[in-house]
């Protein structure tokens, strides 16, 4: 027997609107999925049999956005320099961490350079067969075009500023890495990990500490901490990893934890 959620669901805007006046609570939060998407159709006609209530409704839409979370997820941004560095170790952990989230079917999220790590990461993305969503503001592409470098991403997001690039990246990433860098992913890194600090998200980071990269900032975090600085550290906490090869298994594990979920994308973005 078919349900009206079933209807609903498979069916137009006209249907989906008819079950929001009757329930405003639904309204709000589908506007915030902006859900048009066949899983989704595909999860609810699969699990739902029953007459809906309000109470249905609103456990339905739980496990869209659980599944919806669960998707994104397969996502993880990777943050670094647009330049090589001096270590060969950096370029070649770019390179293994690369083919390590193409391998594990895993979306790579990158600000779109095809220079230094960000092009090392996204190559080894399309050399082993895997996605690339590249994020990019309108300013830098064009110092990108015509490097003579060429790589095609499967997505490519030109945004108007830098500040809507970061939103985006956030958005589409189910966890972020930040490998060695510059100001740029000092400065990308460490502003997720103050929203997660405000509890605004709880999706795993981590600092590829490669070659101790990292320790001069991991000393300078537990310089804030003792001088009483970090008022909800643990939520700021990094997951830091040396071995590049365990990068994608340390998300993979936190993201199985179940512990983590997308925040709350109205409050982020007036932040
Ligand atoms: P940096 O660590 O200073 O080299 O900056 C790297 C970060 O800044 C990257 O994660 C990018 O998001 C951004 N970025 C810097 N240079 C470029 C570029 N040429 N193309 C795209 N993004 C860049």
């Amino acid at each position: 027997m078919h349900s009206d959620i079933d209807y609903w669901f498979s069916g137009n805007g006209h249907n989906l609107a008819t079950i929001c006046d009757q329930c405003p609570q639904i309204r709000a939060k589908l506007d915030f999925l902006q859900c048009a998407n066949k899983r989704f159709d595909f999860f609810v006609k699969s699990s739902l049999s029953i007459h809906p209530t309000k109470r249905v409704l609103l456990d339905v839409l739980h496990r869209i956005m659980l599944v919806q979370t669960m998707s994104e997820i397969r996502s993880i941004c990777v943050y670094c320099g647009s330049q090589p560095g001096n270590d060969p170790a950096y370029e070649e952990t770019a390179r293994a961490l690369g083919k390590s989230i193409a391998q594990n079917n895993i979306r790579l999220v990158f600000g779109g350079g095809t220079q230094g790590l960000m092009g090392a990461v996204a190559d080894a993305v399309l050399k082993a067969d895997g996605l690339v969503t590249g994020i990019i503001p309108e300013f830098l592409q064009t110092r990108e075009a015509g490097n003579g470098y060429d790589l095609v991403f499967d997505e490519l997001i030109v945004t108007e500023d830098m500040h809507t690039r970061k939103h985006t990246m956030f958005e589409k990433s189910g966890a972020f890495v930040a490998l060695p860098g510059g100001i740029g992913t000092l400065e990308e890194i460490i502003e997720i990990m103050t929203w997660a600090q405000l509890g605004r998200h709880t999706r795993p980071m981590v600092l590829a500490n490669i070659a101790g990269f990292w320790n001069p900032l991991l000393e300078l975090l537990s310089h804030m901490r003792s001088a009483g600085f970090l008022h909800t550290a643990h939520l700021a906490q990094p997951l830091v990893v040396s071995d590049p090869a365990q990068i994608v298994p340390t998300i993979l594990k936190a993201w199985q934890s179940g512990e983590v979920s997308a925040g709350e994308q109205d409050v982020i973005e007036k932040m």
